[in-house]
């Protein structure tokens, strides 16, 4: 189950490919590798023979040697909101899920068109959230740097479209596959790669305070954001129960050292539980969280999933109805927590927050590209 710390030949950052190649091609001068990480991660490169300013010799033997792997898509279906989910399946017959979310927003520069891209990190996983579809497939195993990037080049290459942003938020914990997440953040926020700025991604955890540490000296300087979701340990423990062994206390405290080392604002998501996580008491809570350092929350509306067998609290779960939902949001800004509204995106292709679960036995619109 255990993905193997070293990576392929794609999916190595530039040093990773220097040490390759003076390991595995010692009479090749050492700018060659530099060559290759451009033609890899810069120009995408699908085959040794596209990157021409190679000796035709090299490009042979490095075919002969390595394999550039490839998501296979088995399915692209397009929400009426715009947004689109992308089956890929892996070389080993696994399955993940990739969702890309179109969405207007007014900067100070007038308006902007987002793109932002939802990778997995992980197929299945392991957390048993009571509200996610994921928590339903368990854990199979974690995904390469090379899956998680080809995630980015595939959803681009098939859509014809640039992502913009992008969010580690789909099928899995990333932080309980740090290495892999880590190395795909460096490659892609290099700037010889040019492939997406510091802050247009953003690493969302269930909350793992350890593994939250190591990420802060890590400093890739990307931005943190915790599913936090409820405000007392009582709640979280019965959603998430990861909070049985991380309680709020923890997890908090490292996000605010998160802050503290990086100085990048942190995010709380809150989904908004009907009757559970919506009344004045939570509200206060809420705000009382945020204000431990610069932050924002993102407030999401619940979108039912057809659990199978639902128990326990996952029966109990329903959206709030739009004016208790508003009444919340007042009740926030009122508090002064700088809230934004995270849209339905998706939900009828089960594409939005916590429905990702290889549904490729439903029937779903196949576009091809
Ligand atoms: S919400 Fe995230 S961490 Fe929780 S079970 Fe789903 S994928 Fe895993």
């Amino acid at each position: 189950m255990r993905t193997p710390a070293t990576p392929d030949f794609f999916g190595r950052t530039r040093e990773e490919l220097q040490e390759l190649f003076a390991l595995e091609m010692p009479d090749v001068p050492k700018f060659r590798a530099g060559q290759v990480y451009r033609w890899l991660y810069a120009r995408r490169a699908q085959s040794f023979a596209e990157m021409t300013d190679l000796p035709k010799a090299l490009q042979a033997e490095l075919k002969k040697r390595f394999k550039l792997p490839k998501l296979k898509l088995a399915h692209l279906s397009e929400s009426s909101d715009g947004t689109r989910k992308f089956l890929f399946t892996l070389s080993d017959g696994l399955s993940i899920e990739t969702v890309l979310i179109p969405s207007e927003m007014i900067d100070e520069r007038g308006e902007t068109k987002r793109k932002t891209l939802c990778v997995s990190t992980q197929v299945g996983c392991p957390l048993d959230c009571k509200f996610c579809a994921t928590a339903s497939l368990k854990l199979k195993r974690n995904l390469t740097t090379a899956e998680i990037l080809l995630q980015v080049f595939e959803a681009e290459r098939l859509t014809g479209e640039t992502i913009t942003n992008l969010v580690f938020m789909g099928m899995g914990e990333p932080m309980l596959n740090l290495e892999h997440v880590a190395r795909a953040i460096r490659i892609m926020t290099d700037p010889e790669t040019e492939i997406l700025g510091k802050k247009r991604i953003t690493v969302s955890t269930s909350g793992l305070p350890e593994a939250i540490r190591e990420f802060t000296q890590m400093n890739l300087g990307v931005k943190l954001a915790l599913s936090l979701h409820a405000t007392t340990n009582e709640l979280r423990s019965r959603l998430m129960p990861i909070n049985r062994r991380y309680p709020l206390e923890e997890v908090l405290a490292a996000m605010e050292d998160y802050y503290q080392q990086s100085r990048i604002p942190v995010t709380y998501e809150y989904i908004v539980f009907h009757g559970l996580n919506d009344g004045p008491a939570d509200a206060k809570r809420l705000a009382k969280i945020t204000r431990r350092c610069p932050s924002k929350v993102n407030v999401i509306p619940f979108h039912p999933i057809d659990f199978t067998h639902p128990e326990g609290i996952s029966a109990e779960l329903a959206p709030a109805p739009k004016a208790e939902f508003e009444r919340f949001l007042a009740m926030l800004r009122t508090e002064g927590v700088r809230v934004m509204v995270r849209t339905s995106s998706g939900v009828d292709i089960e594409a939005a927050c916590g429905q990702l679960a290889l549904a490729q036995e439903k029937p779903v619109e196949l576009v091809l590209p």
